[in-house]
């Protein structure tokens, strides 16, 4: 019982170091009020803690329980001390779907140092002691009195101070997703919850009366190029008015860049399975259901569709059309350039432009001859290693900062690393105009970009994205779109290009792509909203 205590105590102090720092900076707890409160708060979580670890409180699972406990709280503490970051359910399954690489650049000393600190030196206490020998229901009886006890004065504290309490958990219930590791245990098991409620099964159908239309005489099949870009955000593009030259390729071709474009979530798990879902956010985000996809329906409709992946994967979105790794030569007897890919096997975004009419001739050709969809999905602006994602020769902005440990650069340098990253993918997208260029002899080509989410680079002194949306920056929810329709496609397609380009700052968000692949790729459901499509307004007739 001792024990429990003691870590609760360790924990909560120590662990929760973030929390602590977080509410003595905030405006809200100004002045001596403030300051006794954030005490009688540490107070209320130090119960709470102990409470739930008197649970724990049993002979022989004690120690190995408060281990799993310490090691829990030691990088939670990291990550959310360093990058301002917050556990919900979100958090959880970013964090599982997580891969190697992506692991690997966050790790570092300062997330070794928490584990010694925090978990490792009390753990060489805790494994020291001796747990004394007491028959299992006079463990419980103590066990219960314990929690009762934590309770009890727990209360009595929340007691003490209950406007507070009321108004904190009312307008900063943020911090309750900070303590650790109650944070992290508790979005497990309402994920495990939400997974169990999920319907299992083959997807269900969605726009079974997807058909192609007829095509306008005179005109090609379509090619549409979609790159779903990452961690991207729309006020660092110089095409969006940015005041360095982010954009320099960009800007020379005939693109629209929408500026006023909203994303769905604050991180990739969250954000791809609403884009290509017809649903729209509001719909999405209460009820996902298991349904198929934008590439579902653009497969069954007749045309071809591939999924070109430089990232942690489709998150299930391409499991039922051909997907391909970048990594992956189209052709073994064409492999990729040297300097795309790093030895540990990851690759910057070029790779996926390598070979692309191989992959396309790879598909099945009576459906290349109705029409392609093409979807890349880029490594883009991944953080917090932002130097990884650009090649050394193209990083115009400098010094950049080389280390995952954002905190330790000056933010300058984080900016600058981050420039980088947007300035190679203006590169990839030119890159990927020009080769839509070389395709139009077959195919009416388009491009459309778009980004998952965004990011924050220290502003309120908060790094990468994934806040919860109610509250998240609006530099997390603020992307990047790029349209490039030729004029061939827009004439096939009846768009008015001075239209298009007068819905630069129309706000749009990321209910539409759906629809506007659909369009674009001229398939046509009674789905379709085409209030929610792009283009739509700017279609004649
Ligand atoms: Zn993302």
């Amino acid at each position: 019982m001792t024990l429990a205590w003691l870590a609760a105590l360790w924990t909560g102090v120590l662990g929760n170091w973030p929390l602590w720092q977080r509410m003595w900076g905030m405006p809200d707890y100004a002045g001596p009020s403030g300051k006794v409160f954030i005490v009688v708060f540490a107070g209320i979580v130090l119960m709470v803690l102990a409470a739930f670890f008197s649970l724990l409180a049993w002979r022989f699972a004690v120690k190995p329980l408060l281990t799993v406990m310490l090691l829990l709280t030691a990088p939670l503490a990291y990550f959310i001390g360093s990058y301002g970051v917050v556990i919900d359910t979100t958090m959880v399954t970013n964090a599982l779907q997580t891969d190697v690489r992506e692991t690997r650049d966050l790790m570092g000393w300062g997330l070794l140092a928490h584990v010694v600190v925090i978990a490792l030196i009390p753990l060489v206490w805790i494994w020291r002691q001796r747990v004394a020998d007491t028959r299992w229901f006079k463990r419980l009886g103590w066990n219960v009195a314990s929690v009762a006890l934590a309770l009890a004065v727990g209360f009595g504290l929340a007691a003490s101070r209950t406007a507070d309490l009321a108004s904190t958990l009312r307008n900063n219930k943020v911090l309750t997703k900070m303590v650790s590791p109650i944070n992290a245990i508790w979005a497990s098991a309402a994920l495990v919850v939400e997974k169990q409620k999920k319907p299992k099964g083959p997807p269900e159908v969605v726009a079974a009366d997807a058909r192609l239309a007829p095509r306008p005489a005179g005109s090609k099949p379509p090619l549409v190029l979609l790159v779903v870009g990452e961690t991207a955000r729309s006020v660092n593009f110089q095409l969006n008015g940015y005041g360095r030259p982010t954009n320099p390729e960009l800007s020379k071709r005939p693109v629209l860049s929408y500026r006023e474009v909203a994303s769905c979530g604050t991180s990739t798990a969250a954000s791809l399975p609403c884009m290509f879902s017809q649903l729209g956010r509001e719909a999405f985000v209460d009820h996902p259901g298991n349904q198929e996809t934008l590439l579902d329906v653009l497969q069954r409709a007749g045309l071809a569709v591939l999924w070109v992946d430089n990232q942690s994967g489709c998150k299930g979105l391409c499991d039922r059309v051909p997907n391909a790794q970048a990594i992956n030569p189209a052709r073994p007897d064409h492999p990729i350039p040297a300097g795309l890919c790093r030895a540990d096997g990851e690759c910057l975004d070029e790779v996926m432009l390598h070979d692309l009419e191989a992959r396309i001739a790879g598909l099945d050709p009576q459906r290349v001859a109705r029409g392609v969809v093409l979807v890349l999905h880029q490594m883009g602006s991944h953080g917090p290693a932002y130097y990884l994602r650009t090649p050394e020769e193209r990083k115009p902005f400098q010094p950049e900062c080389r280390s995952s440990a954002l905190q330790q650069c000056p933010l300058e340098q984080v900016r600058n690393a981050y420039d980088n990253t947007i300035a190679y993918t203006d590169h990839v997208l030119a890159r990927a105009i020009d080769w839509l260029g070389t395709q139009a002899r077959q195919f009416d080509p388009s491009l459309v970009y778009v980004s998952d989410h965004g990011e924050s680079l220290g502003e309120n002194n908060l790094f990468l994205h994934g806040m919860p949306y109610a509250i998240a920056p609006k530099e997390q929810k603020h992307v990047p779109m790029i349209l490039w329709l030729p004029d061939a496609t827009r004439q096939a397609q009846h768009l008015d290009g001075e239209c298009l380009a007068q819905r630069r700052d129309t706000p749009m968000s990321h209910d539409g792509l759906y629809h506007t692949v659909l369009s674009l790729s001229g398939v046509q459901t009674s789905v379709y909203r085409k209030d929610w499509d792009w283009v739509g307004a700017c279609r004649k007739g």
